[in-house]
Order: C-alpha cells, then sequence, then structure tokens
C-alpha cells in the first residue's frame, strides 16, 4: 500500500514549489499512484478504468512487464553516455523504428519530447527547402516550444510572448463545425488563399495532426491531406506528419495517421507513445532532407539514450506480438459503435468520431445550433470519475470527451465505460 504523503499534503507541496500555470482535471484531484496496463490506482487503491492514457502516451499498458523489464536491464548495465561513443541500442532501435517508415523515411533523430521534435522538423523543413513561412491548422496543437507555440492553433495554450515566425493558421477542415463539413478541397483552396495572400508564394511546409489531439478527436476533411499536400509542394515545401498522438496503431486501420488519409509526407515526428510514458521522442526524414543540416554539428545529450531506447525497442516488440494495433481497430470499432448507439439516446452528443482508439465525442446544448456544452461535460466527467473511468477532455471549447486509453484495452472495459457514461448522462 501507498505510504507517501497525504493526497492534502501532495497539494500544498504543488502549490508552493511547481508552476502555477499547471490544472488539474477534476474538480478534486485524483492522486494516482500505481498504474498497472489499462488500470490507474489512487492512493487509497481505488482503481479507475485509464481511458486517456497519460494524454495518449502509454501505449502498451502502465508497468508493460516487458517494457519494465527492458528499462531496468539497461538501467544498471548503462544508463547514459551520449552519441559521442557508439552504443548498440540507440542504431538497433533506429533501424527498427525505420522499418515500420514508408518509402524513403529512413533517416531518425531522437529527442525527448514532442515539442523537440517538432521543432527539429521545423528546422529541417526550413533547412532543406530555404523557405520560412509554415502552414498549419486552427485548433492543431503541437507543443509549448516557444517556435511550436506558434504553430498551435488554440488561444489556451499562447503565451504572451513572442511565438514563432512565419507561420500562417489555415482554416480548420472540421467536418463537423467548418463551414464546408466534410468538403476537403473547399478547405484547401484556403491553403491556396493563404500561400497566395499572406506568403512570397514560396513556402517551407505544412505541418498538421492527421487527427487533431488537444482540439478534441478532429479528423480531417476528406481529401483535405492529399491535396495540401500537393498545393504545398509546388510551392517549394515539404509536409510534416504529426503522429505525437496517432502512430503507433492507435487509429487501428493503420500503423501511421498519416497512412489512413493516403499521403506520403517528407517528414514524420513521434512522441508520447513511442516510449510508453518514457521520456523519447522521434523524427523521421529521408536522407536528401536530412543531408540539409549534415553541414554542421546536430546534438541532443539525452535524445535516444541507452535506457529510453531500450525501452522504445521494448514497446516496439510488444505492438508486434500482441497485435496491439489489431487490438484497437477491433476494440475501437466496438467503441465507436456503442457510442453511436448512445447518441441516439443522448441529445446531449453532438457528434461522434475517430478511428481505433482515438476517439471523440462532442457535447452540444443543442443540435442544430451546436452550442458546447462544456458545463455539461464536465458535470459527467466527474460522475465517470466517481464511478471509476478517468476520461480525457479537450476540443477549443471544453466540449469534447477524448477516449484515447492504452491500447490494451478489452471489449468489456469498452462496454463498462460506454455502461458508465450513460448512467452519468441518464441522471444529469
Ligand atoms: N504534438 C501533438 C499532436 C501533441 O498532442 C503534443 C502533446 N500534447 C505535442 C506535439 C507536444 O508534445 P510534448 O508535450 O511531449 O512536448
Amino acid at each position: 500500500p501507498y505510504t507517501g504523503p497525504s493526497k492534502e499534503e501532495v497539494i500544498a507541496l504543488r502549490k508552493k514549489y511547481l508552476s502555477p500555470a499547471m490544472f488539474w482535471h477534476f474538480r478534486e484531484p485524483v492522486m494516482i499512484t500505481e498504474g498497472k496496463m489499462q488500470y490507474l490506482f489512487d492512493e487509497k487503491g481505488r482503481r479507475y478504468l485509464d481511458a486517456f492514457a497519460g494524454i495518449v502516451t502509454v501505449s502498451v499498458g502502465h508497468c508493460h512487464p516487458e517494457v519494465v523489464a527492458a528499462v531496468d536491464r539497461q538501467n544498471s548495465l548503462l544508463q547514459h553516455t551520449t552519441t559521442i561513443y557508439l552504443n548498440n541500442e540507440i542504431a538497433e532501435y533506429a533501424k527498427e523504428l525505420a522499418d515500420k517508415m514508408p518509402g524513403d523515411l529512413k533517416v531518425v533523430y531522437f529527442v525527448n519530447s514532442g515539442s523537440e521534435a517538432n521543432d527539429m522538423a521545423l528546422m529541417l523543413a526550413r533547412a532543406y527547402t530555404g523557405n520560412y513561412d509554415m502552414i498549419t491548422l486552427r485548433n492543431g496543437y503541437h507543443g509549448m516550444s516557444p517556435e511550436t507555440m506558434g504553430l498551435c492553433g488554440q488561444h489556451t495554450w499562447k503565451q504572451p510572448i513572442p511565438q514563432g515566425f512565419g507561420v500562417r493558421h489555415a482554416m480548420n477542415p472540421d467536418p463537423y463545425r467548418g463551414p464546408f463539413g466534410n468538403d476537403g478541397q473547399k478547405y484547401a483552396a484556403d491553403v491556396a488563399d493563404l500561400i497566395a495572400g499572406a506568403t512570397s508564394g514560396q513556402v517551407a511546409g505544412f505541418i498538421a495532426e492527421t487527427i487533431q489531439g488537444v482540439g478534441g478527436a478532429v479528423q480531417l476533411a476528406d481529401g483535405y491531406l492529399p491535396a495540401v499536400h500537393k498545393l504545398v509542394r509546388e510551392h517549394g515545401g515539404v509536409c510534416i506528419a504529426d503522429e505525437v498522438q496517432t502512430g503507433f496503431g492507435r487509429t487501428g486501420s493503420a500503423f501511421w495517421g498519416f497512412q489512413n488519409a493516403g499521403v506520403m509526407p517528407d517528414i514524420v515526428t513521434m512522441a508520447k507513445g513511442i516510449g510508453n510514458g518514457l521520456p523519447l521522442a522521434a523524427v523521421v526524414t529521408t536522407p536528401e532532407i536530412a543531408a540539409s543540416l549534415a553541414k554542421r554539428i546536430h546534438f541532443n545529450t539525452f535524445g535516444g539514450n541507452p535506457v529510453c531506447s531500450a525501452g522504445g525497442r521494448a514497446v516496439l516488440r510488444v505492438i508486434e506480438r500482441e497485435g496491439i494495433q489489431q487490438n484497437a481497430a477491433a476494440v475501437g470499432s466496438h467503441l465507436l459503435s456503442r457510442l453511436r448507439a448512445l447518441q441516439q439516446k443522448h441529445d446531449l452528443i453532438g457528434d461522434v468520431r475517430g478511428r481505433g482508439l482515438m476517439l471523440g465525442l462532442e457535447l452540444v446544448k443543442d443540435r442544430a445550433t451546436k452550442a458546447p456544452a462544456t458545463a455539461e461535460l464536465g458535470e459527467v466527467f466527474e460522475r465517470m470519475k466517481d464511478m471509476g473511468v478517468l476520461m480525457g477532455k479537450g476540443g477549443l471549447y471544453g466540449n469534447v470527451f477524448r477516449i484515447k486509453p492504452p491500447m490494451c484495452i478489452t471489449r468489456q472495459d469498452a462496454d463498462f465505460l460506454v455502461d458508465v457514461m450513460d448512467h452519468a448522462m441518464s441522471t444529469l
């Protein structure tokens, strides 16, 4: 049993010594002291079904035994040296990760967070093309470094500081709220307008999530990505897929989210699920693009350190051996159909969307006006927590449930989640 400081003591420590810009999820904060696969345990030993996976980070399960064993083994053998010496772990890991990529995406940079990965991707795009304007999407999220904060398209994450430069935010191709519905071509025309009206005509590139995560599991309108990739390349740019949330089989139907859209990016960024909780992230690109930064040294002290590499390799093995992607597809489609059925019952549910275990449920006060039901979501969210399910939330208006559990979740867990949601909504 847990024997550390009480919840009240931890709250006091946090208030005094940690950032005042931190937030907690529930009215009464939940304290988590243990995790096992798809479940979390609080300081009193109470179990919760984790439907948010540490914000889409725990991919194969909390403390998965094989990942723990790989990290433990490496931890006592060699923790760290940096890439000034050779080590097999980072080299073998780079090959194993590159083997998961299609086409010519074969050069890997290891870093420590999604923000760093996207910073690196921007640097590559600009160095390779010699241009600086970046096109990205409103409602997107790409990180908290000053550069990536500039890419974010939501006020929530904007600090009053200079952010990035040359970033142009295009209209979000949101099938539910966007003015053109699910017509990707019409939204792509906005990118053409943006390039013509706000840039020199030559751009460094385009970056987007393949399903928006923080923005509320928004799937980009049909045909949008192929059209925009073509357009951006015609204007000298490269295309970046931010797979920080959608990668590693989470969408079920593909290992990488961009494969669902039928596009082939030039640069792919990944974090979160890559390490199942370890501070690990990566950028993968082509040898040609990578060559653009080879005139000088590029260095990252912890990127790809032996412990994280050993853990990342174990994550790839587990995904393969346990059929994690197939499970995301099977449980995800069961969950999606049960949530669609729930939508028939509760008018509060305006939209149900997503793929695999990257799902969103948008709550509205009125299906015609689509007025965000933010307070109602907060209430359902609290009640679900009290019944043992920790949900995610997001979207520009905070009215979207984000359901992105560890991908080892079972059909029974999915049924439990929907039954709990049904009960919480029925008693609202
Ligand atoms: N890209 C996406 C799509 C993300 O969801 C996040 C984190 N929420 C990031 C980048 C930034 O990752 P990190 O917090 O590890 O810097």
